[in-house]
């Protein structure tokens, strides 16, 4: 009989709950609000042991806990919601529901999402990108999602002010960087309206494409990804990505030459599976460790 995984997604305002097979079908999906841990977590844990799964792949907001060697493995370490800081989450679902776990941040099971089911299939080397409240990135390199000391935290390297950028950062820790300059909330106080309400405003979108491509570029020459997805409510603006490839390119300036970059159309692209990468690379990650166990 096919394994059942169950698949979690973690984010800060929702939880989504899956149930699917390793082949990324989705038999059931719910969500809830994430409110304070010690109610959601047991329940959450109660759902996927009623429903008779396998093992559970958890993409996790962050910062978090990703080495499975280190003793905050699978912890919510330092977050604005006070209730999960430092909170024990992957050791409170192992005790509602004992099956093999594998835990990563929401980002770069995204990235595996894509990598397993969607536009990067076949690929070893991807970086994922979500734009909307905040940013992050998910990095995939050599077939391994990337760890580290913790793990990436792409969103918030510095980039150049505009000089035409009428606003400012909105990070409370970084006056130039990516998320701050960037993410929705970033939008919403320069412009004071939200992304989706700026779409026929041309500097907006040049300003936000600008910032996006110098990113990218830094992506580019550090992790040196096979492809590039952009993912996040803000993406949602189709017309950012003519303007991003055409200002990656600028500020590339022909350094690096491979036949992806010659064809940018392909290699910066939006996510490809309709929303669900999260979740489906929550199954991924949730096959993998009963593959390991
Ligand atoms: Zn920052």
């Amino acid at each position: 009989m096919a394994a059942r995984i169950g698949a979690l997604e973690a984010g800060g305002t929702k939880m989504v709950l899956a149930v699917g097979s390793e082949d990324g079908s989705i038999e059931e999906q719910v969500s809830m609000p994430t409110v304070e841990p010690d109610r959601v977590v047991p329940e959450m844990a109660d759902w996927f042991r009623e429903k008779g799964v396998d093992a559970i792949g958890i993409g996790a907001f962050g910062p978090t806990g990703v080495n499975p060697k280190s003793p905050d493995y699978g912890h919510i370490l330092f977050t604005p919601k006070l209730a999960w800081q430092g909170y024990d989450f992957l050791g409170k679902m192992r005790e509602g529901c004992d099956v093999p776990m594998g835990y990563d941040t929401d980002v770069n099971v995204a990235c595996l999402g894509e990598a397993t089911f969607g536009c990067a299939r076949g690929l070893d080397s991807v970086v994922y990108i979500t734009i909307g409240t905040g940013i992050g990135a998910g990095v995939m390199i050599g077939g391994e999602l990337v760890h580290g000391m913790l793990h990436p935290e792409a969103g918030h390297i510095l980039l150049n002010v505009s000089p035409d950028d009428p606003g400012k950062s909105v990070c409370p820790s970084h006056n130039r960087c990516f998320e701050g300059l960037a993410a929705g909330p970033s939008i919403e106080a320069r412009w004071g309206a939200k992304a989706v309400d700026l779409q026929g405003r041309d500097d907006v979108w040049e300003l936000e494409s600008d910032y996006i491509a110098q990113a990218l570029e830094n992506y580019v020459v550090c992790y040196s990804p096979q492809k590039i997805i952009l993912g996040g409510g803000v993406m949602h603006q189709e017309q950012l990505f003519p303007l991003i490839r055409e200002k990656f390119a600028r500020y590339l300036n022909n350094y690096l030459r491979t036949p992806e970059l010659e064809d940018l159309d392909s290699y910066i692209v939006p996510n490809s599976l309709d929303e669900k990468q999260g979740i489906l690379g929550c199954i991924e990650l949730g096959r993998r460790a009963l593959a390991a166990s």
